[in-house]
């Protein structure tokens, strides 16, 4: 058996792979530098162009650029109407902004569990936990593969529930061929380096209704408005006036970021196919060996995947997830784990969460790794992330 690298063998590679990096060419600088020497650096015309693109991409009635993904959510927490006393259903199995935006609003998060082969949020579980107080769903689509949005979306109309998504890992995927930022009540994308497309920091909602629409334009911007319709006393002052009518926050997206975002948007479908084209050789490469389990996906999905996550059978092998992660870091592959459970944060410890609420969250995340998945991996990369997974199961195995 081969030595690992941990051990003092040689490593499968040379030098470290991360489980995900951002892909940015020669049109993506010209697009930014010609920003630069513009006469907007935020509040042009490049934000305009961008909420259109966006719009139209995602098949939506609107769509609101601000300053990152967690905006996103804030914003659509405060768009919904969000406040004290309400309950939001969400998933423990995502980044803490999924949770922590109902907290932003004086909300309060209810954690439902995950369907344990999908790993995304099991429509039944959100239908347990839904009280008089329940306001909202923020469902994610964990990795990028779909919720299963025609039950969730019949449960959120059953009892009158806002369905907001958290496509932070999704865009470009489709659901029964219709494109993520079209189905929800609201949508909220990242544009963070790791995710599908990115601006370096960036967000945006997408929304097909009117009265979310105005609210989301309303919170990104301060809860400033130029538009006279809108406003409450409109003294007809002229073009100069505003009115501060709600109370909102500067979560403005530049005028540079959304040049940026625009010129990676002509290449998300290009992303698309190369990620799932690695997805596919990862998913044959696993499936004979009995101790990686492989994230199964819906029929309904047809995922631009950000996140590429083996789940190892601790059962079946002798070592710990730990030591697993470290041997393959060892090897030159450097994996994550996505993610910690929100509730067994401290923060939210205190909060009075407690471990058990989730089982089959809890579960899964004893056993998972994401290693890499990016468009600009090679073949070779592809390969060695395989050989060295192979090599360490081969090694560990009871
Ligand atoms: C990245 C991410 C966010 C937050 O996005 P930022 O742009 O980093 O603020 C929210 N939800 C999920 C599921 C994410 O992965």
């Amino acid at each position: 058996m081969e030595k690992l690298a941990i051990f003092g063998g040689k490593p499968v590679r040379e030098n470290k792979i991360f489980y995900g990096h951002q892909t940015v060419l020669e049109d993506d600088v010209k697009a930014v530098t010609e920003v630069l020497t513009s006469d907007y650096l935020t509040c042009g015309p490049k934000v305009s162009e961008l909420e259109k693109k966006l719009a139209d991409y995602c098949e939506a009635k609107y769509a609101v650029s601000v300053s990152n993904g967690t905006a996103a959510l804030h914003c659509a927490c405060l768009a919904a109407g969000i406040g004290p006393g309400d309950e939001v259903i969400t998933t423990p199995l995502t980044f803490a902004a999924s949770a922590n935006c109902v907290l932003y609003v004086g909300g309060t998060p209810v954690f439902a569990d995950i369907n344990p082969k999908t790993y995304n949020i099991d429509p039944e579980s959100i239908r347990a936990h839904i009280t008089d107080k329940t306001k909202a769903v923020i469902a994610v689509d964990f990795t990028g593969q779909c919720i299963e949005f025609d039950k969730i979306r019949k449960i959120c109309d059953e009892y009158n529930l806002i369905l907001i998504e958290d496509a932070a890992h999704s865009i470009g995927s489709l659901y029964r061929g219709r494109k993520v930022g079209s189905l929800a009540d609201m949508t909220c994308f990242s544009f963070h380096p790791v995710k599908n497309i990115t601006c370096g920091e960036g967000g945006a909602i997408t929304t097909g209704n009117d009265e979310f629409y105005k609210k989301l334009v309303l919170a990104h911007t301060h809860g400033i408005t130029h538009d006279e319709s809108l406003m409450e006393e409109a003294p007809h002052e002229g073009s100069w006036y505003y009115e501060q009518i709600s109370l909102g926050f500067n979560y403005r997206l530049t005028d540079i970021q959304a040049a940026f975002l625009l010129s990676q948007l002509n290449k998300l479908d290009s992303f698309k196919e190369k990620r799932k084209a690695i997805v596919k050789k990862y998913n044959e490469a696993f499936k004979s060996i009995p101790e990686i389990i492989i994230q199964e996906e819906i029929p309904e999905s047809d995922s631009c995947r950000h996140l590429y996550i083996i789940r190892l059978s601790l059962d079946k092998l002798n070592c710990t997830r730990r030591e697993f992660f470290d041997a393959m870091s060892a090897e030159n592959i450097q994996c994550q784990v996505h993610y910690v459970p929100t509730y067994f944060f401290p923060y939210y410890k205190h909060l009075g969460y407690s471990e058990g609420l989730c089982p089959n969250a809890e579960e899964v995340y004893k056993g998972i790794l994401s290693i890499p998945l990016y468009p600009t991996l090679t073949e070779k990369d592809t390969d060695d992330v395989i050989e060295a997974v192979k090599k360490i199961t081969d090694y560990y195995r009871r």
